[in-house]
């Protein structure tokens, strides 16, 4: 939704009754939830990107995502190795 289309957006909000309010924050909820299930997803690693072993130690973290190496080709990686991220 571009900043146009979302400022009338947030004035018929006021519009709102107080059931519609609360549905619309679980509807929120909702997609938080699933956002960070996605997030939780690509945070974990099974297999080696490298070699596709699945002999993964963890390796402390960088940049914010936890980091592995492979006792198989002993390179390290994280769940965004080799992905398009
Ligand atoms: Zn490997």
């Amino acid at each position: 939704m571009n900043e146009q289309q979302f400022i009338p957006f947030l004035q018929q909000l006021k519009q709102l009754s107080p059931s519609q309010r609360q549905r619309l924050h679980h509807t929120l909820d909702d997609c938080e939830t699933s956002t960070e299930e996605v997030l939780t997803i690509k945070a974990t690693l099974r297999k080696c990107p490298h070699c596709e072993s699945t002999s993964l130690r963890p390796w402390g973290s960088s940049h914010g995502l936890p980091r592995y190496r492979c006792a198989c080709c002993l390179k390290t990686c994280n769940p965004l190795t080799k992905s398009p991220l």
